[in-house]
C-alpha cells in the first residue's frame, strides 16, 4: 500500500468511527479524487488504457465527426470542451485533425486532477482549464467530448432486502479495510416500478452527479447550441446489477480494499443520459457500438492510409483498429451517445 492510499484509508476509517457508515457513492468519490489527483494512471505501464491511448486513429474519427457537424452548420464561433481528457490524447488528435479540416476552436478542459492536468498541458498548451461547467464559457455554442469519464463518477447502490430497499454503506472491516453492507432504509421511488419485486439482494445503481452534468450541459447545449459526444460502457435499458469495479495494473481488485489505490468505475446509465439531454429539449443519435460508429466513420480507410505510410508499423496498426473495432474487443461493450441542439444538422455515423 502506498503512503498516500494508507493516508485515504486512515481518513475514511476516521470518517466512518466518527459520523457512522458512508454511501459507497462517498466511498468512491473519496478514492477516486486521491487516485486520480496523485499520478497519471493510464498507458501501458499504468493500470489501464483508453481507447486515445491506443491509437491516434480514435481521436482522429472524434476530430472528423465534430468537424463534419461544424462543416454543416458553421457556426461563426465556438468552444471544444471535453471532460476528464485523461493525458489530453483525445484533444490532441482531434484538434489535430480538426485544423486539416479547417477549424481551431479554443480548448476548455473540465479536470479536477493536478496530475493530469500536467499531462494535458503538455499535450494542448493552450487548454483552459475548469474545476466544473460552470465557468465554462456561455456566448457561443460547445463541442463537447466526453470519453470515459461518466464511469469515474460516484455511484449509489440500493439493494433489495427483507426490510426493503436500502443504501448500500461501507463499513469498516478488521480483515480487508472495508466491506460494503444494507444501510438505512431508503424510499422506494428510487427504484423504477418493473424492479420494485427484484430478488433479495439485486442491486439498484443510481449515478446522481452524472444525471446531474448531463443535465447542466444539456441546458447549456439548448441556450448555446453545439453538440455533445458520450465515449463509454454502459447499460442501454434501465437494468439491475452490481457494476462498481476496481482496476489495477490492468487486473481486477476488490473495490473495498486500498481505496485510492486503484480505478474504481461503473457502468453508466445512458437510457437517463439520453433523458436527461430529451427532458432539455436536445435531439438524441445512439447509443451505437463503438465499433459501429468507428466504422462508418472510415476508421479502415484510416488505418489503411497509416499502415502505406508507415509499412513497419503496418501489423501495430492493424492490432490497434482491431481493439477498437472488433466485438469481442472494445468494439461493441463500449457506446457512443450523441446529444445536439435541435437546430443542428444529424450527426453521422448512427446508421440513421
Ligand atoms: N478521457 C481520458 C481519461 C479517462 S479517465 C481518456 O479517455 O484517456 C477519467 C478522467 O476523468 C481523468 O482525467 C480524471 O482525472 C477525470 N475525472 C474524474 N472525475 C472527475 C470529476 N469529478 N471532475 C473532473 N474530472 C474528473
Amino acid at each position: 500500500m502506498s503512503p498516500d492510499s494508507a493516508q485515504v484509508a486512515v481518513r475514511l476509517a476516521q470518517q466512518i468511527e466518527a459520523s457512522g457508515p458512508v454511501s459507497v457513492a462517498e466511498y468512491m468519490r473519496v478514492a477516486n479524487t486521491a487516485y486520480y489527483g496523485r499520478a497519471d494512471p493510464l498507458g501501458a505501464a499504468g493500470d489501464f488504457i483508453t481507447a486515445p491511448e491506443i491509437s491516434q486513429m480514435f481521436g482522429e474519427m472524434v476530430g472528423i465527426w465534430l468537424s463534419d457537424l461544424w462543416l454543416r452548420h458553421r457556426p461563426a464561433a465556438c468552444y471544444y470542451v471535453e471532460l476528464g481528457p485523461g493525458r489530453g490524447t483525445l484533444a490532441a488528435d482531434a484538434l489535430r485533425t480538426m485544423k486539416r479540416l479547417g477549424w481551431e476552436p479554443s480548448v476548455h478542459f473540465v479536470e479536477n486532477s493536478p496530475a493530469l492536468r500536467a499531462k494535458q498541458v503538455q499535450a494542448v498548451p493552450d487548454a483552459t482549464f475548469h474545476d466544473n461547467l460552470e465557468t465554462l464559457p456561455t456566448d457561443a455554442p460547445l463541442f463537447v467530448v466526453a470519453n470515459e469519464f461518466f464511469d469515474a463518477l460516484p455511484i449509489r447502490q440500493i439493494v433489495s432486502t427483507p426490510g426493503g430497499w436500502r443504501e448500500r454503506v461501507v463499513v469498516q472491516d478488521g480483515v480487508s479495510g472495508f466491506a460494503a453492507m444494507p444501510g438505512a432504509c431508503v424510499t422506494e421511488d428510487l427504484i423504477p416500478e418493473q424492479f420494485r419485486t427484484a430478488a433479495m439482494g439485486s442491486i439498484y445503481e443510481l449515478c446522481p452527479e452524472a444525471s446531474s452534468i448531463m443535465h447542466q450541459l444539456s441546458a447549456r447545449l439548448a441556450q448555446q447550441g453545439g453538440v455533445m459526444l458520450v465515449i463509454d460502457y454502459g447499460y442501454t435499458q434501465p437494468a439491475l446489477g452490481d457494476t462498481l469495479q476496481a482496476v489495477q495494473s490492468h487486473t481486477y481488485a476488490d473495490p473495498f480494499t486500498n481505496p485510492g489505490q486503484h480505478d474504481l468505475t461503473a457502468h453508466i446509465d445512458f437510457f437517463e443520459l439520453s433523458n436527461c439531454a430529451k427532458n432539455c429539449d436536445l435531439l438524441v443519435a445512439g447509443p451505437s457500438d463503438q465499433g459501429a460508429w468507428l466504422s462508418a466513420l472510415g476508421i479502415d480507410q484510416r488505418a489503411q492510409i497509416l499502415a502505406a505510410a508507415n509499412p513497419s508499423r503496418a501489423a501495430d496498426i492493424a492490432s490497434a483498429r482491431n481493439r477498437l473495432v472488433a466485438p469481442d474487443a472494445m468494439g461493441a461493450l463500449f457506446k457512443i451517445l450523441a446529444a445536439y441542439a435541435p437546430d443542428w444538422p444529424q450527426p453521422e455515423g448512427f446508421g440513421l
